[in-house]
């Protein structure tokens, strides 16, 4: 098992996502005629385009969604103004493509009769992409726009905030979901010995800063898990079995081929343990810890308006942002 394969995680294969009808996308511009657009890139491919006047509908959308609380709308209307989110103008197909192809990538994505949105984090910026154009409030409610845009500064904080892994909220949810997890999977079957070894490293938020995402950080993670399992010297025990099944689920998930939907529903109870209704597929978990806080903190407005207060005016906003965006594994 080894995730180092040809469909490397964190590769965008800008062939598939620029063979798609350019035509329709131009369509779906129609109503954007006049503006200043810019493309923007994955990979040196066009995934979308952008324009100021995106921008401010998207800030009319924030300061009338009423998920944020009034001081966060300040600081994310401060963190779009400073290019801290990057709004995109995309297509339905586009979306679908990139979702059958890249859904390893992209953080969250949603389909919707009247149209689509995603966001992702590459390591530098992020970017939220949607189809439908004018009209961020319409179709697209603002539960998910709140949902994209927390879950999404989750992983960022992880990757640029310093001491956002020593904030007493972040350290108490990873704690808590991770020992109900081992505790609800490996039940008897694990010594107190492994338990700390498993627990230590599946909290181990830190290693997502300096942006190590983009540098293959998620294999480094994978392999570490990995090393614990083959280190099991009864290849015999329950505890051997049960983290291959893991492994399996993690791996198997990053492929898009998810089909133990047992070990998946016993994650869903482990959220509700937390008192959080997840949405999202679970496996991201077990290799990159933010994505706990990402799904509670996107799924409990308390939490992620208490976390976006405090570290969205911690980000290193840059002045010229690097548009070409560079999917990451998350
Ligand atoms: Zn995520």
């Amino acid at each position: 098992m080894n995730l180092k394969n040809e469909e490397t995680i964190g590769t965008l294969h800008p062939v598939d996502v620029y063979s798609k009808d350019k035509t329709n996308l131009l369509e779906s511009f129609y109503s954007a005629i006049g503006e200043n657009k810019k493309p923007v890139k994955a990979q040196g491919e066009v995934i979308g385009y952008w324009s100021k006047e995106l921008g401010e509908e998207f800030i009319k959308s924030i300061n009338s969604n009423k998920m944020f609380s009034n001081p966060v709308k300040k600081l994310m209307i401060n963190a779009i103004n400073r290019k801290g989110v990057i709004p995109v103008y995309t297509h339905n197909l586009w979306i679908l493509d990139i979702t059958e192809n890249f859904i390893k990538i992209f953080t969250q994505i949603v389909g919707l009769s009247g149209g689509s949105i995603m966001g992702f984090y590459d390591g530098t910026q992020i970017v939220l992409m949607t189809s439908n154009l004018r009209d961020l409030s319409g179709d697209i409610s603002s539960k998910i726009v709140y949902g994209i845009l927390t879950h999404e500064f989750q992983h960022r904080f992880a990757g640029e905030v310093s001491g956002f892994y020593n904030d007493p909220k972040v350290k108490d949810l990873l704690k808590k979901w991770f020992t109900n997890f081992i505790d609800m999977f490996f039940e008897q079957d694990i010594t107190p010995n492994d338990k700390a070894k498993l627990l230590k490293f599946f909290t181990n938020i830190k290693s997502e800063s300096n942006r190590a995402l983009l540098r293959g950080s998620i294999e480094k993670r994978f392999e570490e898990l990995y090393n614990m399992y083959e280190g099991v010297t009864d290849k015999n025990s329950q505890y051997y079995y049960k983290l291959e099944r893991l492994l399996e689920y993690v791996y198997n998930s990053y492929y898009g081929e998810m089909h133990d939907y047992d070990f998946y529903r016993l994650c869903q109870k482990v959220y509700r343990s937390i008192g959080i209704i997840p949405d999202t597929w679970i496996f991201q978990e077990f290799l990159v810890p933010s994505e706990v806080i990402c799904v509670c903190a996107s799924n409990e407005p308390n939490i992620g308006n208490n976390l976006l207060g405090k570290y969205l005016n911690r980000i290193r906003y840059k002045n010229n942002p690097n548009i070409d965006a560079k999917p990451a594994g998350v």
